[in-house]
């Protein structure tokens, strides 16, 4: 996929809403009203809310800002934010994401005006104080409930996601990602995408594959090592033991303990969660496996997809998630190729580099 800020349009329907709020080309120029909101719901204490980590960088769309800082340096990347902090940024691939889950927690407080078991979405970022105020600018701008923001000042994120007790945390920035896996945090790395479906403001939709997602990779460097034929025979012979959990799985958790909230008050079939299963083993020879162990975790999954080796990308077009989590670039490219806001987990054996065309320029100190 190449990559940019532009959301296109691919399908109506009436309950579904371009992947974000405006495009870049309504965005160029657009001068927000410095703005405060005087009235927001309290987000819940880290303890008991479900956080989700995410970077600026994949949030809005910062490319632009981003070449300026490769091309020109520092200096000039931060007089151009400044220059521009009436501005806001659009949204990049993690935005319809956020909105869904805020969209969530407006069900939730009604069901339960009490409980803090809410998402609670915290903005990370390495980016120099001066833009800052653009980001909460845009915020206010994109009417999006961040309250928490840290600014790590180029220093690792990892202490600021334990202590926020991450669920799950969605940068632009590989080795970052790759740091907090290593932590046992969920996390994802997201791109910047030329296409992005329209996705539903209503219901939130996660899409995950399996192995070496929400399961180990145990399975699949059976398959690296042996091929095909021993990795169904394997699975067959082991088909009553669970497999171990992947890095996905806590997030897949906390996902269904809010669908038992909904559950609980009679929400089931128009439940404002839904998850999938999207993986590449095929049902009758190893899809037993996969099932019984998300039996065995006392997990449900709302569909579960075996495409036996056919490509991802068309079945996620129809689900059309707002997120889709995938250990394998090829897959993850695969799926972005077709719309769906796919994003990579860094994890196990199938890991390569991705292939040109997804940028990849993570590494530079100023914009994450
Ligand atoms: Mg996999």
């Amino acid at each position: 996929m190449s990559l940019n800020s532009s959301q296109t349009l691919t399908i109506g329907g009436q309950d579904l809403v371009r992947n974000g709020s405006r495009t870049p080309r309504e965005d160029a120029g657009a001068v927000m009203k410095p703005s405060t909101p005087t009235k927001k719901p309290q987000p819940p204490r880290p303890e008991n809310g479900i956080t989700i980590a995410v970077s600026s960088r994949v949030l809005f769309n910062m490319e632009k800002e981003q070449q300026i800082f490769e091309q020109q340096g520092m200096e000039e990347y931060i007089k151009y934010q400044v220059e521009h902090e009436t501005e806001p940024f659009s949204p990049g691939p993690a935005f319809s994401f956020v909105k869904a889950l805020e969209a969530v927690n407006t069900q939730l407080r009604e069901l339960y005006p009490e409980s803090e078991e809410l998402f609670d979405v915290v903005l990370i970022t390495n980016n120099h104080a001066y833009v800052g105020l653009r980001l909460i600018n845009t915020i206010n701008h994109h009417q999006l409930f961040i309250e928490r923001f840290c600014m790590t000042g180029g220093n690792s994120p990892i202490g600021y996601l334990k202590a926020y007790h991450t669920n799950l945390y969605l940068s632009a920035d590989p080795v970052k990602v790759h740091e907090a896996l290593e932590e046992g945090i969920a996390a994802a790395t997201m791109f910047t995408q030329e296409k992005m479906t329209e996705v539903s403001e209503t219901q939130l939709r996660v899409a995950f594959d399996g192995d070496a997602v929400l399961f180990s990779d145990e399975s699949e460097q059976i398959f690296k090592a042996h091929g095909l034929d021993k990795f169904f025979e394997h699975e067959k012979a082991h088909e009553n033991k669970p497999l171990d959990h992947g890095p996905l799985k806590g997030f897949l958790e906390v996902l269904g303990k809010l669908q038992k909230k909904f559950y609980a008050k009679g929400q089931r079939m128009d439940c404002p969660i839904r998850t999938y299963l999207v993986t590449a083993r095929s049902a009758a020879s190893s899809g037993a496996r996969a099932l019984k162990t998300l039996r065995s975790w006392g997990l449900e999954i709302d569909e579960a997809l075996f495409l036996a080796g056919a490509p991802k990308g068309p079945m996620l077009e129809k689900i059309r998630p707002h997120i889709f989590f995938d250990d394998q670039m090829f897959h993850v490219e695969g799926a972005a190729e077709m719309g769906t806001v796919a994003c990579h987990v860094p994890y196990g054996i199938a890991q390569r580099i991705p292939r040109k065309g997804v940028k990849d320029k993570e590494t530079s100190p100023a914009v994450k």
